[in-house]
């Protein structure tokens, strides 16, 4: 199946090549459709099986299809366990997002660097790729708000949890909008994988990689 039987934009078609990406691996096969269908996502998949760009394509077509209004408030969250995985995620959206009509603002936040660079760039972030902590210091002091939030990403599910994030994840659920659309990927599915997903996601499509 090629990408261009997937529902993505010419524009986002082109970037797709620009990547020299030529065909979908399975996982991106069945999570893009969905994921434009506003389905909620529960994806067992280990880094190396796209699933990465298996959310940013989606996520970055419903901008360009205005299913995502356009202003300065945080409409896409993305939790992610490490720094190094926060920059990745977020390099993934600003290169395939680069060549859009209008592309699309997205920051990766973490902690262990000074907030203060963060606290200002926050504010007409549109998608943010955020590690927990660093995430709740910006909303109390007021840097960043949760609540126009649309869809929220929890990615590496299962390491946020052997980090002991799950408090902070948590505290960070509550404050998104429960209207939205929920993707959660692990590498394992485990019971307390298996808690979370039954708590946050509806009706999901499951996809194994
Ligand atoms: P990930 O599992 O998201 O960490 O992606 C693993 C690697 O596969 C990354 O280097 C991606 O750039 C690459 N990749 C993702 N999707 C494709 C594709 N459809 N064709 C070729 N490479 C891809």
């Amino acid at each position: 199946m090629p990408f261009s039987s997937l529902g993505l934009s010419p524009s986002l078609l082109k970037a797709i090549t620009a990547q020299e990406y030529t065909k979908p691996f399975p996982i991106q096969e069945t999570a893009i459709p969905a994921i434009l269908e506003g389905k909620d996502i529960l994806g067992i998949a280990k880094t190396g099986s796209g699933k990465t760009a298996s959310f940013v394509l989606p996520i970055l077509e419903q901008f360009m299809r205005r299913q995502l209004p356009k202003n300065d408030e945080v409409k896409v969250l993305v939790l992610v366990p490490t720094r190094e995985l926060a920059v990745q995620v977020a390099e993934v959206f600003q290169t395939f997002s680069a060549k859009l009509p209008r592309p699309v603002k997205t920051l990766a936040v973490y902690g262990g660097v000074s907030i203060n660079p963060q606290m200002i760039a926050v504010r007409d972030a549109e998608i943010v790729v955020a590690t927990p902590g660093r995430l709740l210091e910006l909303i109390s002091t007021n840097a960043v708000r949760l609540s126009a939030v649309r869809i929220l990403v929890l990615d590496e599910a299962d390491k946020m949890l052997e980090l002991g994030f799950a408090d902070e994840v948590n505290q960070l659920i509550d404050q998104v909008p429960t209207r939205r659309q929920t993707i959660l990927f692990s590498a394992t599915l485990g019971d307390a994988i298996d808690t979370i997903q039954k708590n946050l996601l509806r009706n999901p499509t499951k996809i194994e990689a």
